[in-house]
């Protein structure tokens, strides 16, 4: 990997970071007010900036081994560096000047498996500038201006769940979230358990156009109900009314916040809250329609092992990431085996395509070449 980086970044300056997340219950939920509960995830985003050599931004990404030059004002870049232009701008929307700056990014975090490297990205970026500008700037406002960069300039309808999360979140307790108030808990995980994320390697590639049509379809389901947003429905009896396709959709965000709030009464165990995540993905599934054969495979290998309490696709589906729970100690053993088993069958699905179709006249004998 070349770090092209020594034109425009003289050294120094700051380091922050910012870590992934991973949803446990609370999918697709907090576009529509309801409640979430994500984990911090150890994997981070390091951005180092300084003062720029120039009048211009410079940004490089090692991840992508990708340059881009942008100015304050004028056309935003393309690409990845759109996020990193979209805080700056955030910023400037909110009366706040940001100097010409030059940034390296370097990230653990997977890119597009559902445990938001974007808000990773976007947190970072803003912590910089908070330390670098001494920016008098919360870690809740923090979380908004890094979703308004991602809804007004990145072009995605996100929730707020995913930046607060990456702002607020720890990798040792649950960030309980209602994303109408922003009231929120801090909670310990279920007594003796651990959890597993497996990313499915399938890529997300109709994620954005199909979020946004989920998105579209909640308008409209609340529209025709009547009520600000989904959120304000908690009996599905009264989604009776909408047609079909409306109605799965707000059945699983009706019935999703009620999940996560099962979830954190008093006294559920890792069993108990296994069945919950169980209970979430099969909603996704059917009602939200946002999974993919790799996914279910992936859970179903999960919950066939033993010791797991619960799995369930995590993110916006359509590819991405898996995440379970199990018993403590047990995870990554689990984690092995299951990857092994995945991964084999994977390779022999992947081998099947490139294979002859099964032939209705295998018994002539067919001509190698035309
Ligand atoms: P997720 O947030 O689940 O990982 P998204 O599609 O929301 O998936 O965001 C992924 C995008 O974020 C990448 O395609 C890229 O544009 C940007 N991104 C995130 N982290 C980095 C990074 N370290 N370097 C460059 N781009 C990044
Ligand atoms: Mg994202």
């Amino acid at each position: 990997m070349s770090d092209d980086t020594s034109r425009f970044f003289a050294g120094g300056g700051i380091q922050v970071s910012a870590p992934g997340r991973v949803n446990l219950l609370g999918e697709h939920t907090d576009y529509n007010d309801g409640f979430v509960l994500p984990v911090a995830i150890p994997q981070r985003t390091h951005v180092q900036v300084a003062p720029s050599i120039d009048s211009r931004f410079h940004v490089y990404s090692s991840n992508l081994d990708e340059n881009a030059e942008f100015d304050a004002d004028g056309d935003l870049p393309d690409g990845y560096a759109r996020y990193v232009a979209g805080c700056i701008r955030v910023l400037r929307d909110h009366g706040i000047d940001v100097p010409p700056l030059s940034m390296k990014v370097h990230s653990d975090v997977p890119m597009g498996s559902g445990l938001s490297s974007s808000a990773a990205l976007e947190v970072a970026v803003l912590r910089a500038l908070r330390q670098m500008l001494r920016l008098d700037l919360d870690d809740v406002q923090i979380a908004q201006y890094a979703q308004a960069a991602e809804i007004r300039y990145a072009g995605v309808q996100c929730g707020i769940m995913d930046q607060m999360a990456s702002s607020l979140a720890d990798t040792g307790h649950m960030l309980f979230l209602d994303t109408r108030t922003l009231e929120r808990r801090v909670l310990p995980m279920p007594k003796d358990t651990e959890l597993i994320v497996i990313d499915s390697g399938v890529a997300r590639t109709l994620a954005t156009s199909k979020y946004n049509e989920r998105f579209a379809e909640c308008r409209e389901a609340a529209r025709l109900l009547g009520v600000p947003m989904l959120r304000d429905v908690t009996d599905v009896a009264a989604l009776d009314v909408l047609p079909a396709t409306l109605q799965k959709r707000a059945r699983h965000v009706v019935t999703e916040n009620a999940r996560v709030l099962a979830a954190i009464a008093d006294g559920v165990d890792g069993a108990a809250f296994g069945k919950l995540m169980n209970a979430s993905h099969a909603s996704l599934r059917d009602d939200y329609e946002v999974s993919v054969p790799a996914l279910d495979t992936l859970c179903d290998m999960l919950r066939a092992e033993a010791g797991v309490y619960g799995a369930r696709l995590t993110g916006a589906g359509f590819g991405g990431a898996c995440v379970a729970l199990c018993a403590k100690s047990r995870a990554a053993a689990i984690a092995t085996a299951v990857t092994q088993r995945y991964n084999h069958d994977r390779l022999l699905q992947l081998a099947g395509v490139l294979l002859p179709a099964p032939d209705a006249d295998a018994d002539q004998p067919q001509p190698l070449f035309d």
